[in-house]
């Protein structure tokens, strides 16, 4: 069978559509040497078909990657759910930044993840999260001991699961010569082919270094031309990533906002002095239920977060899921699900 690679794809994913293991496909594709080698949209592949018994692997999808095609594919799922999908913005590549909502509450919540590119297990860590809240919602279920009814008639959850798709492409599939950045890539990337280090959007631009929050301090100290990972940019919000989510915060009133990274199973609650005292007993309790440390402040500025406390007064936090180093392992998210399915419910009534 042949298979014409796809956006987003990679050697993994192909392996779990088609029911077959990583393995079979390099034995069926000489020119793909590991299987995380990158595969590129158009390219061809050969499917092996497998005779006999089917596998019945239960635990793939919780091993498989996650980009902006597999948030899209799940879509109409979350919408038969009762999840309102809407676009607040298009990245540098043009592809829409999706924002996702539920419950009827007046609290506004807010959460987002994906920011970085080689974080993407965030963005499979809240759609999943909203797509099983939503169906306990729907059918009045508890979820962990949670009455999801409750929490959903008074919070109202927004979230962006994805706020970095080009980056997350990048990270997944590579560069390659029908890249509409190719040349820059290269440029930024130093000619290197591998890209598990980069975090920036398509522009190597730190989308969580763009915030004016002392963003010159942030800046003057981190690297002056575009970047793999914390370049600042020349300006802040200078990005379409980091001004859909400008925009979308200022047009909601979120009484706080948890903004998921990776990795280091710490929640970040401080930003020079300005957070709102209640944020020490919000960390305390997110902390409780996750087994994450708080942490006060990781010295920094420029961050979402820390925007948020300083043109709020209220609570922002984020959350660094997970253990290693980026990009985290596939099989990480079952620590990273666990741990934080809690945090997140907690999250919606603190
Ligand atoms: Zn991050």
């Amino acid at each position: 069978m042949k298979h014409i690679v796809q956006k987003g794809e990679t050697v993994k994913k192909i392996a779990y559509k088609y029911n077959v293991r990583p393995f079979d496909i390099l034995l069926f594709n000489p020119h793909i040497y590991a299987e995380n080698s990158y595969v590129q949209p158009e390219m061809e592949m050969h499917i092996p078909v497998i005779q006999g018994e089917q596998n019945v692997i239960s635990d793939w999808e919780s091993q498989t990657e996650f980009s902006q095609s597999d948030l899209e594919k799940l879509l109409p799922d979350l919408k038969k759910l009762g999840i309102r999908v809407d676009i607040i913005g298009y990245s540098v590549l043009n592809q829409p930044i999706y924002a996702l909502a539920i419950g009827k509450g007046k609290k506004e919540v807010f959460y987002s993840g994906g920011w970085h590119a080689n974080e993407w297990h965030t963005s499979k860590f809240l759609t999943r999260y909203i797509q099983e809240l939503a169906s306990c919602y729907r059918s009045g279920e508890q979820w962990h001991g949670y009455d999801v009814t409750k929490l959903l008639t008074e919070a109202t959850l927004y979230m962006v699961p994805l706020v970095n798709p080009d980056g997350v492409d990048l990270v997944l599939q590579g560069n390659y010569p029908n890249h509409p950045h190719y040349e820059n890539i290269r440029t930024i990337n130093k000619g290197m082919a591998r890209f598990e280090h980069w975090s920036s959007n398509i522009r190597g631009v730190d989308l969580n270094h763009q915030w004016p929050a002392k963003w010159e301090e942030e800046a003057k100290g981190s690297p002056q031309i575009p970047w793999a990972r914390h370049y600042s940019g020349n300006g802040p919000l200078t990005e379409p990533e980091a001004q859909a989510i400008y925009r979308y915060t200022l047009n909601h009133s979120f009484a706080y906002v948890l903004a998921f990274h990776s990795q280091g199973q710490v929640i970040y609650w401080g930003y020079r002095g300005l957070e709102p005292k209640e944020s020490k007993e919000m960390v305390h309790r997110l902390s409780l239920v996750s087994s994450y440390t708080p942490v006060h402040t990781a010295e920094s500025d420029g961050g979402y977060k820390d925007w948020f406390i300083q043109e709020t007064k209220r609570a922002g936090f984020t959350i660094e899921v997970g253990v290693g180093t980026n990009p985290l392992p596939s099989e990480s998210f079952a620590e990273i699900w666990s741990n934080n399915c809690l945090l997140a419910l907690e999250g919606l009534a603190l």
